[in-house]
């Protein structure tokens, strides 16, 4: 073991990995940041501290082992730390590249405010690639079968976590999803600038090789003769569906993860006119298009030429910026009604929007999209940060007077989403709560278990629209719960 330095976070400063230039990223939809080499890896890891009490551990929402993968990268030891990353993280690979690390790991790291925090997102996925590339499977030779057998509805993180942990203690897991790829939100929301699609499918890849079954195409109803809805994929739905009843006869127990697909509205007049859209159904066209799995080529939603604004101040609305400035958008602006320190989003993609050309209207809210037949403009209140609300946020606060209109072509409006519960899961004693959120709490004999004994449930479906690693948390405690619950 070489010895460590303990200083060397003086002797090294962060280095990010390098980013493509503007001209070039702008032209594609392929991830923008580079990789880090061995000697860069091992230098960026070797500046952890190894602090007595890890907050970037405390404060990842998996609770990843981040200093030992760090010491092992910097020993070189990257068979060691990919072993390490599985033990809490059934995806690293991708929460290295989606997390908002600022608010998360790095955020937390000591080093944050001093000498610039570690680069863990970078670091984490530098291992998974690197194993993964050169051959690394999880070793599951010790596993042993125990016969049960859970159907996951969902191929999205927390689904696909879940299945990772079940297959790792020896039960089946058969994933069903109503999409034609597994990743739910992973392969049709996330543009590719921040996530190529073939990692999600390497990742399918290996999680088949654990003995993971993925029914593709096929959509959970209440009744054997219940239509399905419409594949929001696209092209390439056979539109199969399964009854809830078979599954909970077929399977000892059911982990629903289906995610959240309503959009919140604007709920202000002029919403309703040709050229508002829906974020999330204007990035999951745009993959659509690119992979060509759109059911018409009507589906497509393209800006290009069109003068955009974007409503809101999260990671969706940064997707939907820079997504637009691919399409080649003639302007791209994004209003958001509080500062750009209290942006929800992170702060490296608000960064990387900059970059592309995207305009900031901060503390704008908006009350009217006006047109006369199609979108025209839209009408904003600037606002100022009055008293801090029930969760310690400034409540914005209108400026009199202040109304202006800003002309464009298109609005996108990326406020959240909202739960959409399938109408059988009622009927199959499975509570919600007001807001249409599955009540399946954590903290219980058998985490995650639902109202529905033999039924659990995690991710967006039970928290409204969360992070990716909050959702693989879920899927991963879920799992657990329904070992106890089968008590194998
Ligand atoms: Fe950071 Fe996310 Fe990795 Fe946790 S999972 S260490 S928050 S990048």
């Amino acid at each position: 073991m070489s010895k460590k330095n303990a200083l060397q976070f003086l002797d090294i400063p962060r280095q990010d990995p390098a980013k493509k230039a503007v001209e070039v990223r702008i032209e594609e939809y392929a991830e923008i940041y580079g990789r880090f080499d061995a000697k860069i890896a091992a230098d960026q890891a070797g500046r952890c501290l190894h602090c007595g009490n890890p907050y970037c551990q405390w404060k990842c929402p998996v609770h990843n082992y981040i200093p030992n993968w760090l010491q092992l990268v910097n020993e070189g030891n990257v068979e060691q730390a990919v072993e390490v990353c599985h033990r809490t993280n059934s995806l690293p690979e991708i929460c290295g590249r989606v997390c908002p690390q600022d608010r998360l790991c790095e955020g937390a790291c000591t080093l944050f405010d001093t000498n610039g925090p570690v680069t863990i997102g970078t670091v984490e996925r530098y291992i998974t690639d690197t194993a993964l590339e050169s051959g690394w499977r999880p070793d599951l030779s010790a596993v042993v079968d125990t016969g049960k057998r859970v159907a996951v509805v969902g191929a999205g993180p927390a689904g696909l976590a879940c299945a990772d942990v079940l297959a790792r203690n020896g039960v089946k897991a058969v994933v069903y999803d109503r999409h034609p790829e597994v990743g739910g939100l992973l392969t049709f929301g996330i543009p590719e600038f921040k996530l190529e699609k073939p990692i999600v499918q390497r990742r399918r890849a290996v999680l088949e090789g654990m003995g993971i079954e993925f029914v593709l195409n096929t959509e959970i109803v209440g009744k054997d003769d219940e239509q399905g809805r419409s594949s929001v994929a696209g092209a390439g739905s056979a539109g199969a569906t399964k009854s809830f009843d078979d599954l909970l006869g077929e399977y000892d127990a059911v982990f629903l993860g289906t995610g959240t697909y309503n959009y919140m509205q604007a709920s202000i007049p002029g919403e309703d006119l040709p050229g508002v859209h829906a974020a999330l159904d204007f990035l999951i066209s745009n993959v659509n298009h690119c992979y060509g799995w759109e059911k018409s080529p009507a589906d497509f939603v393209d800006m290009a030429g069109q003068r955009v604004v974007v409503l809101g101040g999260g990671d969706t609305a940064m997707d939907c910026t820079r997504t637009s400035a691919r399409q080649k958008a003639a302007a791209v602006h994004c209003a958001y009604r509080r500062d750009e320190a209290n942006m929800p989003g992170s702060k490296k993609e608000v960064q990387n929007a900059k970059e592309e050309g995207v305009k900031f209207l901060w503390n704008r809210q908006p009350v009217e999209i006006v047109g006369d037949g199609k979108v025209q403009g839209i009408k904003l209140v600037t606002t100022a940060l009055g008293e801090p609300d029930e969760r310690g946020r400034r409540r914005p606060e209108v400026v009199p007077g202040s109304e202006e209109v800003v002309e464009c072509d298109a609005v996108i409006v990326a406020f959240g989403f909202r739960p959409s519960p399938a109408e059988w899961m009622t009927a199959h004693g499975i509570d919600l709560d007001e807001r249409g959120r599955v009540v399946a709490p954590e903290e219980q004999v058998c985490a995650m278990q639902t109202s529905n004994p033999k039924v659990f449930a995690g991710g967006d479906m039970v928290r409204g629209s969360t992070l990716v690693v909050t959702a693989i948390w879920d899927g991963r405690k879920a799992a657990e719960g329904i070992l106890d619950y089968l008590q194998v």
